[in-house]
C-alpha cells in the first residue's frame, strides 16, 4: 500500500537506486539453469503488461532432471498504461535477474508502479497459474488474435491499401537534400529528429549551450518549446553514409533501458555528423565532482551510491538479451549524474558505430589510457572483464578524488593511481587513499576499505581473475565486512610506459 501527498499514479520506477532484494540461499550443486530462470523472468516481464489486470503468476522447470520448478509473479499498478507497465517491469526484471544470475534461489524487485518476485519454493497456489505463452507472441492475447482474425477478412484490403499509402508518404517525407532525416518516426523507442529542430533548440549549436567536448565531438544542451531539455551529441563518424547500419545500431541501443544507463531518445544524420539526442543530466559528469569545480562536495554515502549504480548499469549492459554490450570506455567523464546525484553511464554502444569492430580480437583500440585493461590495450582482447577493470579504476578515483593518470601522489613521479593503491593495500594503509576532502567516521572507514578491496579485485590480471559485474553488485551490497578473497596484484609496468596504439 502506498500513499503520498502528490499524485504518483503514472510513476513507474522509484527515483534513485532501488535494488532487487536477493535472498540468502543459493542453488549450488542443484544444477539449476540460470539461463532458464533468466529467460523465464524476462518472458514474464514481457507478457504481464499484455494481460488483463496487469498481473501474472507463472512457473517453469529449471533443473536438468525436470524436478525443480521456478515460481514467479509480476504485477503492475492498474493505474499504469501497458507501455508504462512494460517499462516498469523491464527495470524490475533487470534488478531481479541479478539475483538469478548469481544462483540465488529467490528474489524480489519493488518499484513504484510494479512488483516482481521469483523463488524455487512455491508461494502461490497451482490453480492461480497464468498461461503466459500466448502473450509472448507478437500481438498480445489469444482473444485479441481471434477478434483480429475475424475482422481481417473484412477489412484486410483496406489495411493493405492504407499501409502502402503510409509507406509511400513516410518515404517521400524522409528523404531531403544533404542526407538529413525528416518527418516520421521510424524506430521503435528512439525518435528520428529533424536537423533544423535540433539546430533551433541549441541556438545554432551556440557556445552558450555547449555542455562539453570529447574525443568524438561536442555536446550541446537543447531546449524544445521552452521546457523540454535534452542533450545533443554531435558525433563525427567515418561511415555516416551507411544509414541502414546506423539505424540498426541505434534501434538496438535505444531499446536498452535501465536507471543507470543514459537513455538514447533519438537521432539525426546530417552529412558526416551523426547527432544523438540523449537524456540531459543537470549535474554533468562525475569528474567535475572528483577533481573539477565541485570537488569536495560528495559524502561517502553519495559516493557509495554512485559506485553501486555504475556497477548495476554495467551488469545490465553485459547481460542485455537483445544486444550484449561491452562499453570499452568506462571513465569518470562518461558517468553522468542526475539531479539526485544518481549515476547514469553514458556513451555505451558507441564502439558499435564502427562497423569493423565486430570480432572478439579487434584491431582498433577504443578506450582511454589509464582506464583500459592491459589485455585490451596490448592485444585487443575484448571481453566484459575489460569494463570490470575500468570500473575498478573509476572506484579508486571516486574514493581518492584523484584522476587515474595523476602523478601527484607520494610515490615516484611515474606512479599512477592504481599502482599507488596496490602499494598502500600491501602495506595495509589503504585508508591513506581516501580523498582528504571527505570526512568519514570509523564505520565508514571500514566500509571504504572493503570497497577499495573490491576495486582492486576488479583490476587483477589475467582477466579471468576479475569478477563479472553482476558478482560485483552482490559484493558491493553484501553485509560482509571484507571480500574474503585472495587478491593478485597485476603486472603494472605497462601503466608507466607510453604505448603506441595502433589504429589500423
Ligand atoms: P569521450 O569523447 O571519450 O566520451 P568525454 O566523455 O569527456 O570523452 P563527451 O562524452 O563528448 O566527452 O562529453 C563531454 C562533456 O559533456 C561531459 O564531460 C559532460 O560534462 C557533458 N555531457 C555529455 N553528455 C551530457 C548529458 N547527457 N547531459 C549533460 N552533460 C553532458
Ligand atoms: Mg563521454
Amino acid at each position: 500500500m502506498v500513499y503520498e501527498s502528490i499524485s504518483f499514479y503514472t510513476e513507474t520506477i522509484l527515483p534513485g537506486v532501488n535494488p532487487g532484494i536477493c535472498g540468502n540461499s543459493t542453488s549450488s550443486g542443484r544444477n539449476v539453469s540460470k539461463t532458464a530462470v533468466d529467460v523465464f523472468l524476462s518472458s514474464l516481464s514481457i507478457a504481464t503488461p499484455k494481460i488483463n489486470g496487469l498481473y501474472a503468476a507463472a512457473t517453469t522447470s529449471v533443473v536438468g532432471n525436470d524436478t525443480s520448478i521456478a515460481y514467479a509473479i509480476a504485477q503492475c499498478a492498474e493505474t499504469l498504461t501497458t507501455d508504462e507497465c512494460k517499462s516498469c517491469l523491464e527495470v524490475a526484471y533487470a534488478s531481479i535477474s541479478i539475483c538469478a544470475s548469481n544462483d540465488v534461489i529467490d528474489g524480489r524487485a519493488i518499484e513504484s508502479g510494479c512488483f516482481m518476485r521469483y523463488s524455487t519454493i512455491p508461494f502461490f497456489r497451482s490453480n492461480q497459474i497464468t498461461d503466459i505463452a500466448p502473450f509472448l507472441r507478437d500481438g498480445g492475447s489469444s482473444n485479441k488474435i481471434a477478434i483480429i482474425g475475424g475482422v481481417v477478412g473484412v477489412v484486410g484490403g483496406l489495411i493493405v491499401l492504407l499501409i502502402v499509402v503510409l509507406w509511400w508518404y513516410c518515404r517521400s517525407k524522409r528523404t531531403m537534400p544533404g542526407g538529413s532525416l525528416y518527418g516520421a518516426t521510424e524506430l521503435q523507442g528512439s525518435k528520428d529528429y529533424n536537423y533544423n529542430d535540433l539546430k533551433k533548440a541549441t541556438n545554432d549549436f551556440g557556445d552558450e549551450n555547449k555542455l562539453g567536448e570529447g574525443g568524438f565531438g561536442d555536446v550541446y544542451k537543447a531546449t524544445f518549446d521552452d521546457e523540454k531539455v535534452v542533450a545533443v551529441k554531435k558525433l563525427k563518424v567515418r561511415h555516416a553514409g551507411a544509414k541502414i547500419g546506423f539505424e540498426n545500431e541505434i534501434q538496438l541501443i535505444s531499446q536498452i533501458r535501465h536507471r543507470n544507463l543514459l537513455g538514447l531518445l533519438g537521432w539525426c544524420i546530417d552529412g558526416s555528423n551523426l547527432l544523438l539526442v540523449l537524456e540531459y543530466m543537470p549535474n554533468g559528469s562525475l569528474d567535475r565532482f572528483l577533481w573539477g569545480e565541485r570537488k569536495g562536495t560528495l559524502s561517502w554515502k553519495i559516493r557509495y551510491d554512485i559506485i553501486l549504480g555504475i556497477a548495476r548499469g554495467l551488469a545490465h549492459l553485459h547481460k542485455e538479451v537483445h544486444v550484449r554490450i561491452v562499453h570499452r570506455d568506462i571513465k569518470s567523464s562518461n558517468i553522468l549524474l542526475d539531479d539526485a546525484l544518481q549515476p547514469k553511464i553514458a556513451d555505451f554502444g558507441f564502439a558499435r558505430f564502427q562497423p569493423e569492430d565486430q570480432s572478439h580480437v579487434i584491431t582498433k583500440f577504443v578506450g582511454t589510457l589509464g582506464y583500459t585493461a592491459p589485455e585490451y590495450v596490448r592485444y585487443g582482447i575484448l571481453s566484459d572483464k575489460v569494463d570490470t577493470f575500468s570500473f575498478g579504476i573509476v572506484v579508486l578515483e571516486i574514493i581518492s578524488g584523484q584522476m587515474c593518470t595523476s602523478q601527484n601522489l607520494d610515490g615516484p613521479s611515474t606512479e599512477f593511481l592504481l599502482e599507488h593503491a596496490w602499494k598502500l593495500y600491501e602495506n595495509q594503509k589503504v585508508v591513506m587513499l581516501v580523498d582528504e576532502t571527505m570526512d568519514i567516521n570509523p564505520d565508514e572507514e571500514k566500509h571504504v576499505k572493503k570497497i577499495i578491496e573490491i576495486a582492486l579485485l576488479c583490476t587483477q590480471s589475467p582477466a579471468s581473475e576479475r569478477p563479472a559485474m553482476s558478482e560485483v553488485v552482490l559484493m558491493l551490497s553484501s553485509e560482509q565486512s571484507s571480500v574474503e578473497r585472495h587478491l593478485t596484484r597485476p603486472n603494472l609496468p605497462y601503466l608507466n610506459r607510453r604505448i603506441h596504439i595502433g589504429s589500423s
